[in-house]
């Protein structure tokens, strides 16, 4: 039998703007590691203005977790949608909604996948600061395909705002 099954380094983004963050962002990585992520790396909260939102929407906080997932991408998927219900978050939602808890796959190696539902890299990942700022400090040198820029360069790559 083999115990040592092949892992795959994912990056995931977590994001709130309701509840307590950094207690949620706790949370989901315990539940991350109960569902099987290993060497997970959380990296510091950032903390961001709303864009296209409706006025009075609270700042959002924005973090990253680096790890090793043992399964596939939609695997790791199903678990992300599990955890945002169990840290509260409707399971039917829109977009722009404030929100107890987002939790994205942001890269899956350098796999590129396009399925309805499940889009590696994640679309927005090389727009979004605040997606972009905390992987870099735990991964700037990820390569993201399909051209293989590296996380520091897009980030470096960013329009000032
Ligand atoms: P956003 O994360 O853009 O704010 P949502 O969390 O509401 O938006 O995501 C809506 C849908 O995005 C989910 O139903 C999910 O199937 C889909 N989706 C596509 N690609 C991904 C991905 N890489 N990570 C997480 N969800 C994704
Ligand atoms: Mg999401």
């Amino acid at each position: 039998m083999n115990s040592s099954k092949a892992t795959v380094p994912v990056a995931l983004g977590l994001g709130a703007n309701l509840g307590d963050p950094a207690a949620t962002f706790a949370t989901a990585r315990r539940l991350l590691v109960a569902g099987g992520l290993q060497q997970e790396r959380l990296a510091a909260i950032i903390r961001t203005a709303p864009v296209d939102c409706v006025p009075g929407t609270p700042d959002f906080c924005n973090s990253a977790l680096v790890g090793d997932w043992p399964g596939t991408a939609r695997e790791l998927l199903v678990l992300c949608q599990d955890i945002e219900r169990q840290c509260g978050r409707p399971a039917r939602h829109s977009q722009r909604e404030s929100r107890l808890l987002d939790l994205d796959i942001l890269l899956f190696g350098e796999l590129c996948i396009a399925e309805p539902d499940l889009v590696v890299p994640h679309p927005r990942l090389r727009a979004r600061y605040f997606a972009l700022a905390p992987l870099a400090e735990l991964a700037g040198s990820w390569r993201i395909p399909p051209d293989l820029i590296s996380v520091a360069d897009a980030l470096a790559a960013l329009p000032a705002t």
